[in-house]
């Protein structure tokens, strides 16, 4: 339709095809499918191991230029390339996308379901809460803040024999360690299995694990813009005898147990991460790990998998065309990795087989979702993708150029709705490192225009022949948005031409390289900074990580996606800028460091106008209204 209905008016036309159904027609057994109502449903991890001889699809990765508050379209775009791929080629195809978090859905962004007849539907199942994930995250986050607290109030208020009568109880008269609890042992270097032997000073070795308070790095979350809680005091009620301490919330998408089941490859390997989770160190300087939390024999980190243990399954849902879509796992790109699960791309690239292909979507621009896409998801994955799709609209690009500041609630100023090669060409600088960027990791790019209504072909063609410059393949417009996957068909021509090229894939950084080395390599290399400096805080973490040996941890930055330096008011692509990394945290059990990158908050505020405003719930047709 001209003009292009809403995105949740455009969801609503299309009735699904029942999930079952497209369940059977990609070749999945019932037994592999736990329906979730008529339109979501979980896929067994059984599917992996059955199908683990047949060899993978193609794999493409799509990411964007620095993005802008315009919006570029890459969720879209993710959609219209395999629903052009799927319905126009005739050729097997999987989206694989993440959930988005409840925080930006309520807050500024909306939903991220893609938009116009490029969209995973229904829109507003997809973009509300789901089937649970996030929030078994947030419980499993927030059983691990509580047990922290309570083991600090309990080693503070007992004795060493009281808290190991309660830590190893006598059962039928007899007193036994559980297997973690030997374990535990064993760190400590005490070779005992009976309890009945250990010595006064080796029972206070094992009971105390005697946390740091200023060392604890591990945060209550929930999936909200909660601006108050970005620092709280705890304990304030009588009943903790004045154990109080300031702490903070984070939103759960960025919570490392979010970070580890996208990087998880199945149960047994999620329960050794969660285990592994660095929560504090202790007076010492040893790190405290939620295992060492499950010391009593609850054994926290399986209580953890327990909740997870659905999250750890794929969420299968559909295009408008019917093909089929993963909707799994929701980092956000900025403060964490950015990039949907591992489980999922490598079920969808096995469904597809040989010739089908399965696109899967980084956050934000190249140097934030797909840099960490590379250097840590294909780094765990051990996967290689054979194309970039990197996406750019010509708005975006005139304020990479200089165009002005956009206010929420205005028109849109003229710069932006009329041609303007000049700007255009200026900002396309932005492209142009973005490109370089892509193509620094040996994979051939191909540059997707997605385009407005208002821009013209003068300003399109300007863009693909300095994307062609810039080093990429090949550069198409697309008008997915208003057209669905027909319009996406050149795109989807060029991206199985780009898969046929011989890729040459190369890691940014060796791991094991000082973490230091590794920091420097992609603020140098990919942001384009002339050198890093590292406050106080971040030297010394560098140092307590590298001795605690964590040194050999890829990288993830904390950084603005707004720019592609510190500032989030530097557009195009800025050089010379020393970045500073203020502090550096470790994610131990997913597996990577986070420098923070200036100030970088983990728990977004909400608008003076949040797009909680214009949703409404119909109590008659019990529709969802006003998500976009
Ligand atoms: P990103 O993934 O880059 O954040 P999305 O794909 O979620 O961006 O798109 C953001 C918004 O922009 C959506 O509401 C979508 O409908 C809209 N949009 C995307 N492409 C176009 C286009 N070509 N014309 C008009 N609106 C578009």
């Amino acid at each position: 339709l001209n003009p292009v209905p809403s995105d949740i008016e455009i969801s609503r036309a299309c009735i699904p095809k029942p999930i079952d159904k497209l369940a059977r027609e990609i070749g999945l057994f019932s037994d592999e499918v736990e329906l979730y109502g008529k339109t979501k449903a979980k896929i067994l991890l059984s599917t992996m191991k059955r199908l683990q001889d047949q060899p993978d699809g193609k794999y493409v990765v799509v990411t964007g230029i620095t993005p802008t508050p315009l919006g570029e379209g890459k969720s879209t775009t993710t959609v219209g390339l395999v629903q052009a791929l799927g319905a126009h080629l005739k050729l097997n195809v999987f989206a694989c996308v993440r959930q988005p978090s409840q925080g930006p859905t309520f807050g500024i962004k909306g939903g991220a379901a893609g938009g116009g007849y490029s969209q995973v539907i229904p829109m507003e199942e997809f973009n509300l809460h789901l089937t649970g994930d996030i929030h078994a995250i947030t419980a499993a986050n927030n059983l691990v803040a509580a047990a922290i607290d309570a083991r600090m109030f309990h080693e503070n208020t007992q004795s060493d024999k009281a808290l190991y009568n309660r830590l190893v109880p006598v059962n039928n008269t007899v007193r036994t360690f559980s297997p973690i609890q030997i374990n535990r042992l064993k760190k400590l270097g005490i070779d005992k299995v009976h309890p009945d032997t250990l010595t006064e000073e080796e029972i206070a070795a094992f009971v105390r694990l005697d946390i740091d308070p200023d060392t604890i790095t591990w945060q209550r979350v929930m999936d909200t813009n909660d601006r108050f809680l970005r620092k709280i005091t705890i304990g304030q009620s009588p009943t903790e005898k004045g154990f109080t301490r300031s702490t903070q919330f984070d939103i759960t998408v960025a919570s490392e147990i979010m970070a580890v089941l996208a990087l998880t490859d199945g149960l047994e390997d999620m329960q050794k991460r969660l285990a592994n989770m660095v929560v504090a160190s202790s007076r010492k300087g040893v790190p405290v790990t939620a295992e060492d939390l499950g010391v009593s024999g609850a054994f926290l980190t399986v209580l953890c998998v327990a909740v997870m243990k659905d999250a750890v399954k794929p969420n299968l849902m559909q295009t408008l065309r019917g093909t089929p879509v993963f909707v799994h796992a929701g980092p956000f790109a900025n403060i964490a990795h950015g990039n949907s699960s591992i489980l999922a791309d490598k079920i969808a690239l096995k469904l597809v087989g040989p010739e089908g292909f399965v696109v899967t979507e980084a956050g934000f621009g190249a140097d934030i979702g797909m840099e960490k896409f590379f250097n840590i998801k294909c780094r765990y994955s051990g996967l290689r993708p054979h194309v970039v799709v990197l996406v750019a609209t010509v708005r975006a690009l005139k304020m990479h150029g200089g165009g002005p500041v956009v206010t929420a609630g205005l028109p849109l100023q003229k710069e932006y709705t009329e041609e303007n090669l000049n700007l255009l060409e200026k900002g396309c600088s932005n492209l142009r490192k973005q490109v370089e960027n892509a193509r620094a990791f040996g994979v051939p790019v191909v540059v997707a225009v997605n385009v407005f209504k208002t821009d013209t072909d003068a300003e399109l063609e300007l863009v693909c022949r300095l994307a062609k410059e810039a080093g990429a393949l090949d550069a198409v417009r697309c008008t997915h948005w208003a057209e669905g996957g027909k319009g996406a068909v050149a795109l989807a021509h060029a991206v199985q031409r780009a898969s046929e090229t011989p890729s040459n894939f190369k890691f940014l950084y060796d791991v094991e390289l000082p973490i230091i080395d590794k920091i420097r390599i992609i603020a140098q290399k990919i942001y384009g900074a002339a050198d890093i400096e590292l406050l106080p805080e971040a030297q010394q973490k560098a140092d307590l990580y590298t001795k605690q040996g964590f040194g050999n941890l890829p990288i993830c930055m904390a950084k603005t996606h707004l720019s592609l330096s510190h500032n989030p008011e530097c557009k195009g692509a800025p050089t010379g800028f020393v970045l500073p990394i203020r502090d550096i945290r470790a994610s131990v059990g997913a597996g990577f460091l986070y420098p923070l990158v200036g100030t970088m908050s983990t728990m977004p505020g909400l608008p003076t106008r949040p797009c909680f405003y214009d949703i409404d719930l119909d109590p008659t047709t019990e529709q969802v209204n006003g998500l976009f």
